[in-house]
């Protein structure tokens, strides 16, 4: 029942008769049909967004650094052409008392579109790197290179390449989150995370016709030899989404980093976004049973600009970019 609910928002414009093109045998072959979007993303462009949000330091919620970021951010989704930009704001205490206010800046393209997709990405960075392998680190903030600026990279990348080819007629929605790596380690209190995320369903600019038919949530792309197993949340709520993506990565050439083979399981910002009804998968260097967990970088010192593989966060927008033009094509053939 719940599995074919999903079936039936992912199709476009509703109609039940398209739900089944996400099944069987079809996937495969839709995918290769839909694998060469027209605009290619350009690796130094990407390299480019990382550094610009790294060179604001760290993006720590609260800080000056955070606050100069956001303007960036904004300022580049309106010189992309992006339609209409929101800045939500919302109250919220972390687990360790601190009051902030969360600001999650949504870009829309084509919002009048009947079909569209969702794009997440969280900007703000861990104030503490408490994985660092030196005790005297483990206070420092971390530069998110990958954890933070890279799923950024990928979204200003995505909107740079959708101004210089539009999509006819299907939307796209840039959503940047706030506030999703201030939680607390090693506790059993998965809501301490995803703070903006939380806030966000709460106030999302849909009505119950106008939902995206599905969303993505890019982090942590740019590790190097980054693989992206299908993370287990995403299997558990939006199969049909991954199922997709994971066909179309292997069509696009890409089966050696988008591996056939269910990873582990991450609370991460898809996780409310499904809860509140909208499918969503996480493409992530994910926690792995066979390969062991994140990128070692992961919560350190280490992860700044030199741990960045520009060929990760290339492929990984390829793949974005294939799957928007393919679904645009896809929504126009059936209206
Ligand atoms: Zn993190």
């Amino acid at each position: 029942m719940f599995t074919a609910m999903i079936m039936g928002l992912i199709s476009c414009g509703g109609k039940a008769a398209d739900a089944g093109k996400d099944t069987g045998n079809t996937t495969e072959n839709e995918a290769q049909a839909g694998a060469d979007a027209p605009v290619k993303a350009d690796a130094d462009s990407l390299i480019g967004f990382v550094a610009a949000q790294v060179g604001f330091g760290p993006r720590v919620p609260g800080s000056k650094s955070h606050e100069d970021c956001r303007r960036y951010l904004t300022e580049r989704l309106k010189f992309y052409s992006v339609d209409t930009v929101i800045t939500q704001t919302a109250p919220v205490t972390t687990w360790d008392g601190s009051a902030l206010t969360a600001y999650n800046i949504m870009g829309r393209i084509n919002p009048e579109a009947s079909n569209r997709i969702l794009l997440v990405a969280h900007y703000d960075t861990r104030p503490w790197a408490d994985e660092d392998p030196r005790p005297e680190n483990r206070q420092t903030p971390i530069d998110g290179a990958n954890d933070g600026a890279s799923g950024v990279a990928v979204l200003l990348e995505t909107a740079r390449c959708l101004k210089a080819t539009p999509l006819k007629d299907f939307g796209v929605d840039l959503l940047l989150v706030d506030l999703e790596d201030s939680g607390r380690s090693g506790g059993d209190d998965e809501d301490t995370w995803c703070l903006g995320t939380q806030k966000w369903v709460d106030a999302m600019p849909y009505s119950p016709t106008d939902r995206p038919l599905y969303g993505v949530l890019l982090d942590m792309v740019g590790g190097k030899d980054a693989v992206f197993h299908r993370e287990y949340i995403s299997q558990t709520y939006a199969k049909p989404v991954v199922d997709k993506v994971w066909a179309l990565a292997n069509a696009s050439g890409f089966a050696d980093r988008f591996p056939n083979s269910i990873g582990g399981s991450v609370i991460d910002d898809h996780l409310y976004i499904n809860r509140a009804g909208i499918p969503c998968i996480d493409i992530i260097e994910s926690a792995n049973p066979h390969t062991g967990s994140f990128n070692p970088t992961w919560h350190t010192t280490s992860d700044n600009l030199a741990s960045i593989d520009r060929e990760t966060l290339r492929t990984v927008t390829e793949v974005v970019l294939n799957l928007l033009y393919r679904e645009a094509a896809q929504c126009s053939a059936t209206h």
